[in-house]
């Protein structure tokens, strides 16, 4: 009775994250070291690509590439430990239409999400930009019970975030939330490792930088973990202390970064460490 009265204790409490990103790759570039630690802490987490990625490559496009890539997202969901979803939208040519916007509702909605991860809706390629305006334009009607009636509006708002971008205008990006990755940064790697057709073949080329992507896997792996990791600048280094205290804050050497946004729930401090089991008390 007991452990029966725990687990269904343990399905009504436990916490739910839902991270939009426009392209396969997008949502592990900006959260899989923090997925990877809620996973570790019991969180259910998902990512969701709401484009097929389907002209993010030099030599292939189209059919191919969306089923190469929806296959490199579940191998780095099958290394992260959690669900990985690839909406039938088309890359490049996003645009923020009802459509799309109910799409997105209603991921939000199955998920049954606390707390959900998307772009600011200011950035250079327009499939972000609008993924952040999507996300933003579901934030309250995911409550509203007789848009999609037949998906049950949540009765409860989540709490909306962004990812850290380094754009300034029209504001810059404020690190609200900091987590220290430094346990799980080669998990990280590994998740970014699954797009190989990402980090070793498209964004190199896009660079000029083909000639420089290792040809030896384990190489490969310590050169996606120098480049695709960024010096902590000093109002990140702030959060970090805030969050883990002076020692813990002042050694970490990884991170990913959060900014709360103005719509959906306003988290206190208290429910931020509810919500981010990892940053202790
Ligand atoms: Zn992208």
């Amino acid at each position: 009775m007991l452990s029966a009265a725990a687990t269904l204790l343990g399905q009504e409490t436990k916490l739910r994250v839902i991270a939009f990103g426009a392209h396969p790759d997008d949502c592990d570039i900006r959260a899989a070291g923090s997925a990877a630690l809620w996973t570790q802490a019991g969180v259910a987490v998902k990512f969701v690509s709401v484009t097929m990625g389907d002209v993010g490559h030099q030599t292939m496009y189209g059919e191919p590439l969306a089923h190469r890539r929806e296959g490199e997202a579940k191998e780095s969901a099958r290394r992260l430990g959690i669900e990985y979803d690839v909406l039938h939208n088309h890359d490049g040519r996003l645009l923020p239409t009802l459509d799309v916007r109910e799409q997105i509702i209603r991921e939000i909605r199955q998920w049954n999400a606390d707390v959900v991860l998307a772009p600011r809706p200011n950035d250079y390629h327009p499939d972000h930009r609008y993924t952040g305006v999507l996300v933003q334009d579901a934030a309250y009607m995911v409550v509203v019970p007789y848009l999609i009636p037949e998906v049950p509006a949540l009765r409860k708002n989540p709490v909306f975030l962004y990812y850290e971008d380094n754009f300034q205008r029209p504001n810059p990006f404020r690190p609200d939330i900091a987590v220290d990755l430094d346990d799980v940064i080669d998990k990280k790697v590994e998740a970014l490792d699954s797009h190989v057709s990402q980090f070793y073949e498209w964004l190199p080329w896009v660079d000029g930088k083909s000639a420089d992507v290792p040809k030896d896997p384990v190489q490969r792996k310590s050169w996606l973990k120098q480049t695709r990791t960024r010096a902590i600048k000093p109002d990140v280094r702030a959060s970090l202390i805030k969050w883990y205290g002076a020692q813990k804050g002042e050694a970490a050497k990884y991170y990913e970064a959060f900014e709360i946004c103005e719509y959906g729930a306003r988290p206190d401090e208290a429910r931020v460490r509810q919500l981010f089991p990892m940053l202790g008390n």
